[in-house]
This record gives C-alpha cells, structure tokens and sequence, in this order.
C-alpha cells in the first residue's frame, strides 16, 4: 500500500512522525481526505479528532487547531496543541467541556446579563475539549 510521511508538530514537540496510508482532517473549508501523491495544499485546521489510516489500523489524533502543508511526499500539520489518545486526560477534558458549555448556555439564554462571556474563547474550548474525547472515544 502506498504511504506518505505524516508529522503533526505541537509548540514543543514532535506528536506523530509515521509513514501512513491517509489522513482525513477537518480543515477550515471541511473535511479532507489525504493519500500519498496528494497536490500540493495549504490550509486551516479547526478543533477536532482526525484520522489515521496506517497498515490496516486506525487511528485518532486530538488537534486544537492550526495548519496542514501537504506535498506529494509529505503532509505537515503544525497544531496549536495535539495529543496522542494515550496521552490525553479524560477527566480534564469533560471538565474543560462542562466549563465551556456553561459558559455558553449562560450566554446564550442572556447575552446582555453576561456581556462578560467571551462566546467565541467559550465556543473554541468546547471544540477542543469535544475533539479531545472523540480522540479518546469518550464521545461519539
Ligand atoms: P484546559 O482548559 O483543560 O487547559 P484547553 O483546551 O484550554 O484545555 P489548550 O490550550 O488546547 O488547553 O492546551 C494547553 C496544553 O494542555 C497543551 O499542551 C495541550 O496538549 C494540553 N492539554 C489540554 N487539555 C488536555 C487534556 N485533556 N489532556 C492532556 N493534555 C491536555
């Protein structure tokens, strides 16, 4: 099976550097499958779980968000932060998310009561905490 060289980097580490069959992202325009020889791309990742085809397995990857550069040989993400599934904390991501969910029913109820809700920072928090227990299947 043909592969390409996936490296997903975070601001201080390397997260994932394996030849893989494909990558199904969420980028800022929807999602996108990527196979070996793909043209070369730039774009935007939102918040979310990707996919990883490799030898017949599948597997998840937790990305916060940032960009993807593919070239025939190579796709590149540099994420604002991603996590392995073993790595990822369950627990303070259903925190994470029952924190930003709340923030955002209050606004949502009363917008002029909580004028002090950053709806945008608290509708970004629930993407990664939601991306965070869909890469560890803690949420479907
Ligand atoms: P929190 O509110 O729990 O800090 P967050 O979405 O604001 O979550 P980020 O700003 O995306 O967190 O990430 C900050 C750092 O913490 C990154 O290094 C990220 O990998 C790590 N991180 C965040 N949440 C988790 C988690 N649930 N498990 C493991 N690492 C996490």
């Amino acid at each position: 099976m043909a592969t390409v060289k996936l490296e997903i980097v975070s601001p201080d580490k390397i997260v994932y550097s394996e030849d893989i069959n494909m990558a199904i992202v969420r980028s800022t325009g929807g999602e996108l499958g990527i196979l070996p020889k793909h043209a070369p791309l730039l774009t935007g990742l939102v918040p979310h779980a990707m996919h990883i085809k490799k030898d017949d397995n599948e597997e998840l990857i937790a990305i916060a968000g940032g960009f993807m550069e593919v070239n025939p040989a190579k796709i590149t993400i540099l994420a604002s932060a991603a996590e392995l599934p073993i790595n990822i904390d369950v627990n303070r991501a259903k925190k994470a998310y029952d924190r930003a969910k709340e923030r955002l029913d209050a606004f949502k109820k009363a917008p002029d009561a909580h004028q002090d809700i950053d709806s945008f920072r608290a509708r970004a928090a629930l993407e990664r905490a939601i991306a965070r227990l869909k890469a560890t299947k803690t949420m479907d």
